[in-house]
């Protein structure tokens, strides 16, 4: 038996439910990881132990260390009645390892960081038998573009593509002129 709280807007408890199950599954909030959730930095992390960045993915306080990826602190989308973080998926961490890639390199040679993520995301979520394509541009609202598809035929397309990244990622080009093409003709870009 499971057994939920349902709130109100307020946060405030509404109703209590009591779901008998065979197999189910939480998903706890996401928290920063031990190893940085855990360092004594006054402006390296946030309450929840994700890392601060500003636009350029650089931390405020600290400005040799960069962050990309899920352990980064996005600001909330909206007030909601429990605290919930910002999606993060793997096209939007390739556009802030773009953008942090450029900083570093424009730092060394001498100049200010500049670039910012594009923050786009284009996911083939895979459900086994079927699956969901989804296109978010920004993937944080207020958008530009939301479009969404299900079928088996995005179950076969991400075989398909881990089979194509693996290969890209192999041969160390991380984008190939072909996929910048298709994706900037689908107005995807990495870097805003
Ligand atoms: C179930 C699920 C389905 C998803 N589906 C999709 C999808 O269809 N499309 C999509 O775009 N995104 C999807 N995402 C999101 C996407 O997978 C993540 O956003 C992305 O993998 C995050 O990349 P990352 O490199 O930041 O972190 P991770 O991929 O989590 O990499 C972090 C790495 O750090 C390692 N690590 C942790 N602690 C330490 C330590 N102390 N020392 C050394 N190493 C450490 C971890 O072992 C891990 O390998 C999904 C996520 C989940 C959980």
């Amino acid at each position: 038996m499971m057994f939920v709280t349902e709130v109100d807007e307020d946060g405030k408890e509404k109703k209590k439910h009591e779901l008998p199950f065979k197999h189910s599954m939480m998903l706890p909030a996401f928290t920063g990881i031990d190893a940085v959730r855990n360092v004594k930095a006054e402006g390296l992390i946030n309450p929840r132990g994700f890392i601060i960045v500003d636009e350029h993915q650089r931390n405020p306080t600290f400005k040799n260390i960069y962050s990309v990826g899920v352990c980064v602190a996005l600001p909330p989308v909206e007030k909601t009645p429990v605290p919930v973080g910002t999606p993060k998926t793997g096209y939007m961490i390739e556009s802030m390892v773009t953008a942090t890639a450029h900083n570093i390199a424009g730092e060394l040679a001498g100049k200010e960081p500049h670039e910012r993520p594009s923050l786009n995301a284009l996911c083939l979520a895979d459900m086994g038998d079927s699956g969901i394509a989804f296109l978010a541009v920004p993937q944080i609202p207020p958008r530009n573009t939301t479009w969404a598809q299900q079928g088996k035929w995005v179950h076969l397309a991400k075989i398909g593509f881990e089979k194509y990244f693996m290969r890209k990622i192999a041969k160390g080009i991380s984008e190939p002129y072909y996929e910048k093409m298709i994706l900037k003709f689908m107005g995807v870009v990495r870097l805003k």
